[in-house]
């Protein structure tokens, strides 16, 4: 293991703001963290875009962001006099639980942290440390660094291509705060797709008082369920075993006794092994056809959320449908767009004055503007995971290069890991990455010291 003295951070949202916290938790180490967006820091995209109306999707008392202290979030919760037992916080009060903390640790080891708001733009490698560049013209030198980006943004459908920035009815950003600006009652609006993503824009745009249609479209039209309370059961023990056509039926034959929701939780702490044991044939029929299903069982709403797009459906002011894009054609104000539904050859057109990107994260580095990654894959620093949903890395997060050789100095934490561990979107997961890698950098995993 190399000594490390000085770790860098590209990115402060909860993947790089908890390694940062854990790095200074258990080591003695110096840690600069780079954030671009000022306003993100400690948040991230998750917890820094969000509106008072975007709730958690996991119950509080699993959001503890340190899995040594699993009351963490919920105490802190009680001290601040918000949530109740049991219950879903909102996504900006998780943001400023992590600001909390983060603050705690930069006023206990100031001199350990420093946070620097600019963008990398570029890293060298070298036999003795790393160098960043960074987009101000300043640069930081450490013996380690970690990239912790979050997802990649979404790229636009073919039929939209081209319209970003030139046409005020295509919106690339669903979480942008202009998305209901200009938009009347008698307007309608696209989502291109109906998972998380067009839940939030969905809340956004009803909370921003938009009382017109919503049409939300995918190509199976599902949409994510609703978390509820389960009945107790006994968890399997062991890991489950077979190809997937076999974990379907698996699945299905414990929905029965059990109930889906326990069938799907209990499979939680199996699902990174599983991952790891399948073959890239069977991790990529995987993504072919059981993906959107296991995301929308696997990935739930708060209840208070699914009540509330009940109601908006039930009041004809959203709608879910299975079907595809075919081509988009400015008109005046109002994009024509003609569609597909599944299952039927002829082609609808149907007039928007808004449609909105939300068909969720793109995980393919080979089309990524990204100046940092991009520089990095161009020189083969780092490298696709073979399903391009990633960055490939090895288990204890070094990214590998091209050459397939892992990179001592440089690490990757968070949602952009996912070709390796699968489930590493959600707090619970990314919080034990985090820790683990913090704990082997700083030789924690070895004695039971900590720093702070
Ligand atoms: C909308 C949304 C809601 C979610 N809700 C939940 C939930 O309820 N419960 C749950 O468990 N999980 C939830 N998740 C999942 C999970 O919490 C997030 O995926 C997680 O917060 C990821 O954090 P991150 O730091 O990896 O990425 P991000 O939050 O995207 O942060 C990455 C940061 O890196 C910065 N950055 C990137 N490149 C550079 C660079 N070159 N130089 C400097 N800075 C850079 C970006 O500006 C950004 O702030 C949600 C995710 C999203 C997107």
């Amino acid at each position: 293991m190399l000594k490390v003295d000085h770790a860098a951070i590209i990115g402060g949202g909860f993947s790089g703001t908890l390694l940062a916290i854990n790095l200074l938790r258990h080591g003695t180490l110096r840690v600069t963290m780079l954030e671009r967006q000022g306003d993100r820091l400690g948040r991230g995209l998750a917890y820094g875009a969000a509106q008072a109306g975007h709730i958690l999707n996991v119950r509080a008392a699993n959001m503890s962001a340190l899995p040594d202290s699993p009351d963490h979030f919920t105490d802190w919760l009680k001290q601040e006099g918000l949530g109740q037992e049991g219950s879903f916080a909102t996504r900006r009060d998780y943001g400023a639980y992590l600001c909390a903390m983060l603050d705690k640790v930069r006023g206990q080891a100031s001199d350990r942290l420093t946070i620097v708001t600019d963008e990398a733009v570029d890293l060298s490698l070298r036999d003795d440390g790393v160098h960043i560049d960074l987009r101000s013209g300043g640069g930081v030198d450490a013996d380690i660094v970690a990239l912790a980006p979050g997802n990649l943004p979404p790229h636009d459908l073919p039929a939209f291509a081209g319209l970003s920035g030139h046409s005020a009815s295509y919106v690339d950003d669903p979480w942008a705060a202009s998305i209901a600006e200009g938009l009347g009652p008698s307007d309608r609006v696209l989502l291109l797709g109906s998972g998380l993503t067009a839940v939030d824009c969905a809340l956004s745009l009803d909370s921003a008082g938009f009382r017109g249609r919503i049409v939300a479209l995918s190509r199976r039209g599902l949409a994510p369920q609703s978390h509820a309370p389960a009945a107790p059961y006994t968890a399997r023990s062991d890991r489950p075993r077979g190809a997937a056509s076999t974990l379907v039926r698996t699945l299905r034959s414990r929905s029965a006794e059990i109930g889906w929701r326990n069938a799907v939780d209990e499979l939680r702490r199996f699902t990174q092994d599983m991952w790891r044991a399948a073959s890239a044939e069977e991790r990529s029929r995987f993504l072919r056809h059981l993906r959107p299903y296991w995301d929308v069982h696997r990935h739930r709403l708060a209840p208070q959320v699914a009540a509330r797009l009940a109601a908006m459906q039930a009041e004809g002011r959203l709608e879910i449908h299975a079907a595809k894009v075919v081509e988009a054609v400015p008109h005046g104000r109002t994009l024509h767009v003609h569609l597909r539904r599944r299952g039927q050859d002829e082609r609808e057109t149907l007039p928007f004055a808004r449609v909105v990107n939300c068909t969720g994260p793109l995980g393919d580095l080979r089309r990524t503007d990204d100046p940092l990654l991009r520089q990095l894959a161009i020189r083969g620093d780092i490298r696709p995971d073979p399903l391009a949903i990633g960055i490939d890395v090895d288990r204890q997060c070094h990214a590998i290069a091209r050459n397939g050789s892992a990179q001592q100095r440089l690490f990757v934490v968070g949602p952009m890991t996912r070709g390796a561990h699968w489930e590493i979107v959600a707090v619970p997961d990314i919080r034990r990455q985090v820790w683990e890698l913090a704990r082997e950098i700083t030789g924690a995993h070895w004695v039971e010291a900590e720093g702070l």
